[in-house]
């Protein structure tokens, strides 16, 4: 039974992490909102997701690039509800380029958000859920965490990482009543991969349907993104008491891509 857990979804003021958020508030679960945006947007999202659903849901700006900021973001979920039951690991960025011209910099923002942000976040909710012998902890990979595609390094590097991470995890608490799962979606049109159908009409001179069939797309068998509520509905399946034996599991959702 889901409802009355507290959860935190990190990166849910957008795309996949909000479509989470609002699927746990719906089944009944308390939310912790995280990420960045405009502060007033930010506000009427989580007072209108708490008044459709009659959940507490709250919000911390915390930045997932430092860790102090993540554990305080952990502390201020456990004093408003009392609990953390469900992390859900979803922050990320994207940054395209070759190797020997990818800025140092980008490298390290992308490591630090899209990997080390999730091993600081599980640190700090591992105590609690230990305490109660109870804990779902959902990562959100990618398939460029079981499979590489040029020009992003740092972000098949990072997603890789997760996954290692998430077997990790799931060994060290596997007889405490928590279970670490990565789910590792193929492409969503969210505003990350918005961003990528531009920028790769204009390097191929293609039209943005164009290059969401030939270049996006290409990858992706069923030739269909991948779409937000399947990716919440996956996360809470993975969060409920019928998903108990599944643990350290990289589940693929992503029309077929990784069958290759
Ligand atoms: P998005 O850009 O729509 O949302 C990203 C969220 O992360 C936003 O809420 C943003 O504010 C937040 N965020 C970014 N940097 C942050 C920071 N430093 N601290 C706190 N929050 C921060 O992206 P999305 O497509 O919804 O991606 C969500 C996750 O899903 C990412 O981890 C991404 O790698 C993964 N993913 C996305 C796709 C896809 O096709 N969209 C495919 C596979 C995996």
């Amino acid at each position: 039974m889901l409802k009355g857990q507290s959860a935190v979804v990190t990166g849910s003021t957008s795309g996949i992490g909000l479509g989470i958020a609002q699927a746990l508030a719906h089944a009944g679960i308390n939310v912790m909102l995280n990420g960045f945006g405009d502060a007033s947007h930010i506000e009427s999202v989580r007072r209108s997701l708490s008044e459709e659903t009659g959940v507490r849901v709250e919000y911390s700006d915390a930045d997932m690039s430092r860790h102090d900021e993540i554990a305080g973001m952990v502390s201020q979920a456990e004093a408003a509800f009392g609990a953390v039951d469900i992390l859900v690991n979803n922050a990320g960025i994207q940054f395209v380029a070759p190797v020997d011209e990818f800025p140092d910099e980008k490298w390290s923002q992308i490591i630090a958000i899209n990997l080390s942000s999730n091993f600081h976040a599980i640190k700090a909710v591992l105590p609690g859920m230990k305490r109660r012998n109870h804990g779902r902890i959902v990562n959100i990979a990618s398939a460029h965490g079981l499979v590489a595609s040029p020009f992003k390094s740092a972000y098949v590097a990072a997603k890789h990482g997760v996954i290692g991470l998430t077997k990790t995890v799931a060994l060290e608490v596997a007889e405490s009543g928590i279970t670490c799962n990565a789910v590792c979606p193929g492409y969503v049109r969210t505003p990350l991969v918005e961003g990528q159908i531009k920028d790769q009409a204009k390097v191929h001179g293609m039209s943005e349907e164009e290059v969401v069939r030939h270049v996006i797309l290409a990858s992706q068998p069923n030739k269909r993104f991948v779409e937000v509520q399947q990716l919440a509905e996956v996360v809470l399946f993975l969060c409920s008491g019928a998903a108990s034996s599944i643990t350290g599991a990289s589940l693929p959702v992503d029309g077929g891509w990784t069958a290759r």
